[in-house]
């Protein structure tokens, strides 16, 4: 369970200067928002873990950086501009919209993931639905194309029109060709991409989660076809344990959050149909995990027969337990070849593969496609870190220290006698390798509580007998308990906390 709400997780972002609505000045832009000095920071040590996890510690995955405006044939191959929609119910009287499946779900408290307009319309009718605002009965659903549109060039005619990302992934497939030309891969091997991402929600709502403007880390995996079931990593996460709310669970409305099982259990009794997708959903649970969220905030819902997208053959989410309830985290379908064949189909270039043993061309398929939004991430990492701390009377941010948006606060204890000259060497000392803080202002306590606050997981205090014996306090965050280290060793110290991995109690 979260300790707060999503509106007071907004106001602390806000506060502490993680995230502020866009354009406030101006009265704010519904679905946007800019991430502060703290946040820019959080959201890049993130990302630059995404990246180490997932790219540069695999010898299988590369990773390109697309770009946002594509040929807009990329999204008609894709089935973006086709059918990109989400149904809508809108006010008959006054400008409210809502995202109808969303709206249907907060009203009668049942999933409406994948359900068609008629029944969303029986429903509206049978429990007289009606504008929250104004209280008028709604509009027919309607569909509503989430693609936000542009024009390339001077004109603005039909030709120019082109579309901001709504995905990064069919950049993926649409440079598939030239990654394998110049790369030397061999099935199976992912292409990872991440950056941002645009979609005209109908109504963007609980803050980060969903935005009109957003950023997504996506890997495309790419196996033979008849690998589907030959997973040469799987022993790595065979006794990976998780919650998973399966498709049969959920149609038989089963009153559960689901059931913990190994990953090689839910394989054996057909629960999960494929080894690839049962590793790559345990790596995405592992990928948070390892970066301090909590395990038992997280479970993997298998999408049923009817929300299934057109060209998945079985979709998992990795879902969290946001305080508006179990939502979507992270998206891990199996794409089949549908994408590859429709790019070839409209391009009419060749996507297939040559492999060497069956002396024949094969058209990859995606058995996995891991997901992930970085704002939804950024929220699950806040959440979990997020601690009042009663004794301490204030909030602690129990950030990993990899995330953390500074790493070490430097403090002289008084500001007189030679100290500030002494901080400012062991700040600049170690400045060099890590986003260090230097303060000043106010007592020891008060700047503990204030990196607390914002996650610094170390500070150091320089006093007196620094002077004289050369060593200074440094001060873990998570349990206030302290240490005297020798200023020469201050930097391995922090090596070993902060690279390493080690605990405080370790080093
Ligand atoms: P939802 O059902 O919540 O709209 P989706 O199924 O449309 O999500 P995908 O298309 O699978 O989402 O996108 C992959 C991931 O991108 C999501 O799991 C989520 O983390 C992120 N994402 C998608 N839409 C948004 C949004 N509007 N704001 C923030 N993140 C988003």
């Amino acid at each position: 369970m979260t300790e707060i709400t999503i509106d007071e997780m907004a106001a602390f972002c806000k506060r502490k200067g993680f995230v502020f609505t866009n354009s406030e000045i101006y009265g704010g832009m519904a679905g946007f928002f800019d991430y502060g000095p703290l946040g820019s920071e959080l959201k890049k040590n993130l990302k630059d873990a995404w990246w180490k996890y997932h790219v540069h510690d695999r010898t299988d995955v590369v990773g390109i950086d697309g770009s946002i405006i594509a040929h807009p044939k990329v999204w008609e191959a894709s089935g973006h501009v086709a059918n990109f929609e989400d149904l809508m119910l809108e006010c008959s009287k006054c400008p409210e919209k809502f995202k109808a499946e969303s709206f249907i779900e907060e009203k009668t408290g049942k999933s409406a993931d994948g359900m068609k307009a008629e029944e969303m319309n029986r429903i509206v009718k049978e429990q007289k639905l009606a504008c929250p605002k104004c209280k008028s009965h709604f509009k027919e659903v309607e569909e509503f194309n989430l693609m936000f549109k542009t024009n390339v060039g001077p004109k603005t005619d039909k030709e120019s029109v082109a579309y901001l990302r709504p995905e990064t992934a069919q950049l993926i497939f649409a440079d598939f060709k030239n990654v394998l030309d110049t790369t030397r891969l061999k099935l199976p091997f992912g292409i990872a991409q991440m950056g941002k991402a645009f979609r005209n929600e109908i109504a963007p709502r609980n803050f980060l989660f969903r935005c009109r403007e957003f950023e997504q880390m996506e890997i495309e995996y790419f196996i033979h076809p008849k690998d589907t079931n030959n997973c040469p990593y799987l022993d790595e996460v065979k006794d990976h344990e998780i919650l998973i709310y399966s498709a049969e669970m959920q149609v038989k409305e089963e009153k559960t959050d689901g059931k913990v099982m190994k990953m090689e259990d839910a394989l054996k009794k057909g629960v999960i149909k494929t080894q690839w997708h049962a590793y790559w959903l345990a790596m995405e649970h592992r990928w948070f995990v390892s970066l301090g969220a909590k395990a038992e905030n997280f479970r993997i819902r298998q999408h049923v027969d009817k929300e299934k997208s057109h060209y998945a053959l079985e979709t998992w989410d990795l879902e969290y337990k946001f305080p508006f309830g179990w939502k979507e985290l992270q998206g891990v379908a199996n794409r089949t070849d549908y994408d590859l064949q429709q790019h070839m189909k409209h391009s009419k270039q060749d996507l297939s593969i040559f492999i060497e043993e069956d002396k024949q061309r094969v058209v990859p398929h995606v058995v996995a496609e891991p997901s992930q939004g970085v704002d939804r991430a950024f929220l699950v990492f806040m959440f979990d870190a997020y601690n009042l701390d009663k004794e301490r009377e204030n909030v602690v941010l129990k950030l990993h220290p990899t995330l953390a948006p500074i790493k070490i606060a430097v403090f002289p204890l008084v500001n007189k006698e030679g100290l500030p000259e002494k901080a400012k060497q062991v700040f600049d000392m170690l400045r060099k390798e890590w986003n260090c803080f230097y303060d000043t202002s106010g007592s020891i306590g008060r700047r503990y509580a204030r990196q607390d606050e914002i996650g610094t997981p170390f500070c150091v205090t320089v006093d007196f007998d620094s002077l004289k014996d050369g060593t200074v306090t440094v001060r873990n965050r998570d349990d206030a308990t302290q240490k005297r280290v020798k200023i020469e060793k201050l930097f391995m110290t922090f090596v070993q906390l902060i690279f390493q991995g080690k605990s405080f109690a370790e080093v």
